[in-house]
């Protein structure tokens, strides 16, 4: 009976439009614009959405920029984009740690945006493991031995560990890539054998339940719309948003169609959005 009844209400979903539902959440590199280059249409669909009165958020593991920045380079793409609708990894964590209530004193393997996040959500930044109640991971181009040893040593002594994003890498042009947050979080799971207790970014689905709660909309009234399958496409199934892949980043229909999870639409473009 169940299962008739998740089969019923699959075919329902699918039925709905893409215009049906009352957030939109957008992925940037890959879906909105691809490098320094807009997707050609992604004005257009998201003045359309707007017209409509739709809300709208992008969303963004990369903790090395600022929402506002990100913001301005929507602007200046064409995008009309105000810096509150960016929610990058930085943002999603400040606003679960301020829910969450896990301490206030806070140890950051981080670069400067993670930090001004912390301090803008109100918490006290401390190098002194003693003092931190909660260890923050992030992609750190300036970290040191020290830093490294201090995070280790406050988590030892049961300090909170939490992380901005999953990624162990990041690519970078020319087909090399760079260590990102995952590769700390890795180093010091290993160290204090102990796993780390929450991620805010993809495909994590706290950074979708903040966004979520703020727009006081259910997870059935949302349509994530992203590039990636393994972050994307498993970010909308596990926070219960409907997704529709594009086509313009990483993935290629061959890619889809080895993929056991399928997307509920799979656009050529973010374009095919606009009536
Ligand atoms: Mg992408």
């Amino acid at each position: 009976m169940r299962r008739y009844h998740l089969c019923l209400w699959g075919a329902l979903m699918s039925l709905r439009g893409l215009g049906d539902y009352q957030g939109y959440l957008f992925d940037l590199d890959g879906t909105v614009y691809l490098g320094d280059h807009l997707i050609p249409g992604a004005d257009r669909a998201l003045g359309a959405l707007r017209a409509a009165g739709k809300r709208i958020a992008f969303i963004s593991n990369k903790p090395l920029g600022r929402a506002s920045e990100y913001a301005e380079k929507l602007r200046r793409l064409g995008v009309p984009a105000a810096d509150e609708e960016v929610i990058n990894s930085p943002v999603a964590l400040r606003l679960y740690l301020q829910q969450a209530d896990l301490g206030r004193r806070v140890l950051v393997i981080g670069e400067e945006p993670v930090r001004e996040e912390l301090l803008r959500g109100g918490f006290e930044l401390v190098e002194d493991p003693a003092q931190a109640e909660i260890v923050v991971v992030s992609w750190d181009r300036t970290v040191t031995y020290d830093r490294l040893n201090a995070a280790l040593e406050a988590l030892r002594a049961g300090a909170r560990f939490v992380a901005t994003n999953p990624d162990v890498t990041c690519p970078l042009p020319g087909g090399r890539e760079a260590l990102d947050a995952g590769s700390f979080i890795a180093l010091l799971e290993a160290a204090c054998g102990r796993r780390v207790e929450a991620i805010a970014g993809k495909p994590s689905p706290l950074m979708l339940q903040v966004i979520m709660q703020r727009w006081g909309l259910e997870a059935g009234d949302c349509l994530l719309l992203g590039d990636r399958l393994e972050t994307d496409l498993e970010l909308g199934r596990r926070a219960g948003t409907a997704v529709a892949l594009v086509l313009t980043g990483v993935t290629t229909r061959e890619h889809l169609g080895e993929w056991p999870a399928q997307p509920d639409y799979v656009l050529e473009s973010v374009a095919d959005l606009a009536p």
